[in-house]
């Protein structure tokens, strides 16, 4: 990769800024001053340092978010503050998007990152991959509704969902459940409670296939997926 387009890509200015940068000889390969972008490096087994400090290359950024109920998942949004504005400006050279679509009105766990294969994966019907919600229900949530779910229930749209796995936390005139489901379509748990008469009030997901929601992010908190996170996702 030429070693402009790397800096670049890494948030140290524009290829024109970094070709200044370059002239002044603030940047080494390997100990030796670079002055020149088209230089081609190997991110992977060269040493760059600007300044002295050492460069860590990578191309993917991987974050869970702990969302909360008053931005949009998008990158951007004509109305109203996104998930990527509140990102660090470190994370946002990285130019994340969120995988898949949480309403605004819903919390809980959003990744964020600039990885398109695995966005695709993740969000993909054909993949299967469970998305887990805890929501309060203005109803009495009855065993009669898990086999309405796990049979399929029909939208308001005439589609008819996947099979799907209820849980019932709490049973009265306010209801608190878990729900896997593992399609996406718009605002689809709502829809799916809508379906058997009854209101979601509040809404969360709390899990991604096997990833978890790190309990210890406040709404609004973000953290780098750990290794072993990552692990899950791949
Ligand atoms: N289902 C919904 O209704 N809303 C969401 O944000 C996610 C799933």
């Amino acid at each position: 990769m030429r070693i402009d387009k790397l800096l670049a890509n890494m948030g140290y200015g524009t290829r024109k800024e970094v070709k200044t940068m370059l002239k002044g000889g603030s940047v080494r390969v390997n100990g030796n001053v670079e002055k020149n972008g088209k230089t081609h490096v190997d991110p992977e087994n060269d040493q760059i340092t600007l300044l002295g400090e050492v460069i860590e290359y990578r191309e993917y950024i991987y974050l869970m978010m702990n969302k909360p109920g008053d931005l949009v998942s998008a990158t951007e949004d004509a109305n109203d503050m996104t998930v990527v504005d509140i990102l660090q400006p470190e994370d946002q050279v990285f130019k994340p998007f969120p995988v898949g679509r949480l309403d605004k009105d819903t919390e809980g766990l959003l990744l964020i990152t600039n990885d398109g294969k695995l966005s695709h994966q993740l969000t993909s019907p054909k993949k299967d991959v469970g998305k887990t919600y805890f929501a309060r229900i203005d109803g009495k949530v009855e065993e009669e509704d898990i086999a309405r779910f796990s049979e399929g229930v029909e939208l308001d749209d005439g589609y008819v969902t996947r099979p799907a796995s209820l849980t019932i936390l709490s049973s009265d005139t306010i209801s608190e459940i878990e729900l896997t489901i593992t399609e996406g379509k718009f605002h689809q748990v709502k829809r799916m409670f809508e379906s058997v008469d009854k209101k979601v009030t509040y809404l969360k997901r709390i899990k991604m296939g096997e990833l978890e929601l790190d309990s210890s992010l406040e709404l609004g908190e973000y953290r780098e997926l750990q290794d072993e996170e990552l692990k899950y996702l791949f």
